[in-house]
C-alpha cells in the first residue's frame, strides 16, 4: 500500500473545488505523516481521545475534522483546535459547542447531520427535526458557531441507485435549508457526503466535502 499514490489517485478523480478529508481513525501517526509529507493537510477522526492525542503529537498546521458522533461532555477536549465538526445532531450539542467555543475565544464551524440511510441508526436528525431545530430562536443566540452546511451517510449497500437517491435527498434538503435559513450566510455552503465506496456518486450529487479512509490508508 502506498498512501501518497492513493491520495494522488483520489485527487485526480475530484476537482480542486472538492475538499478531501483523509479519515485516519485507528491508523498510526506514521501513516498520517506519509500523507502530510505528500502535502495533505486535512484529516478526520471519530474518537475524541484519539483525535486529541494525534493533535498533540503531529504538526500543528494539520486541519483536524471531527467526523464521529460527539458526546456533549467531550466537546471541551477538541474545542481549542477542531476546524470542522461534521455530525452535529442536537440543539443540546450545539449549545455546548457554542459555550466551549466562547471559552476558547473561537468560532467553531459545524455541519448538521441529516439521517438519510435506510438503516436503523441512532445518529443524525430527521428532516422534520432538522427544520424544527432551525426554527428555534435559540440557535440565533449561538454566536460562536458558524453553520457551514449539512452532512450525511448513505446506507451501507451495493445498491448504487439507493445511494444516489439518498445523496440526492440530502442535496435537496441542503438547497431548501440554504434558501430558507442561510440565504445571506456565505459560510453555509458545504455538503459533506461520500466515503471510499461511494464518493463518486456523492460528487455527482453535489458533494463539496468527501471523507475517505480505507481507500487512502487501507482497510481497518
Ligand atoms: C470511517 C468514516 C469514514 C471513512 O470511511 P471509509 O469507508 O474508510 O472511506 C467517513 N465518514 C465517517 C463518518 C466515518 O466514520
Amino acid at each position: 500500500m502506498n498512501i501518497s499514490n492513493n491520495l494522488q489517485k483520489i485527487k485526480a478523480d475530484i476537482t480542486n473545488k472538492i475538499k478531501l478529508v483523509a479519515v485516519s481513525k485507528t491508523k498510526p501517526n506514521n501513516y498520517i505523516l506519509e500523507a502530510y509529507n505528500a502535502g495533505h493537510r486535512i484529516f478526520g477522526e471519530n474518537k475524541v481521545q484519539e483525535l486529541v492525542k494525534k493533535y498533540e503529537e503531529l504538526p500543528k498546521d494539520i486541519e483536524w475534522h471531527f467526523i464521529g458522533h460527539l458526546q456533549t461532555n467531550k466537546v471541551k477536549f477538541i474545542a481549542p483546535f477542531v476546524r470542522l465538526i461534521h455530525a452535529v445532531d442536537s440543539l443540546k450539542l450545539l449549545v455546548e459547542i457554542n459555550k466551549e467555543a466562547e471559552k476558547n475565544n473561537r468560532i467553531i464551524s459545524c455541519l448538521l447531520q441529516l439521517r438519510i440511510a435506510k438503516e436503523e441508526t441512532k445518529f443524525g436528525l430527521t428532516e422534520s427535526d432538522l427544520l424544527l431545530l432551525l426554527e428555534s430562536n435559540k440557535i440565533k443566540s449561538l454566536k460562536n458557531i458558524s453553520f457551514a452546511g449539512l452532512m450525511g451517510m448513505a446506507t451501507f449497500t451495493e445498491d448504487e441507485t439507493l445511494i444516489a437517491m439518498e445523496f440526492q435527498k440530502l442535496n435537496n434538503t441542503f438547497k431548501h435549508v440554504k434558501k430558507t435559513y442561510f440565504a445571506e450566510n456565505e459560510d453555509f455552503k458545504e455538503l459533506s457526503m461520500g466515503m471510499s465506496d461511494d464518493y463518486k456518486i456523492a460528487i455527482e450529487k453535489g458533494s463539496t466535502i468527501i471523507r475517505v479512509g480505507s481507500s487512502i490508508f487501507g482497510h481497518r
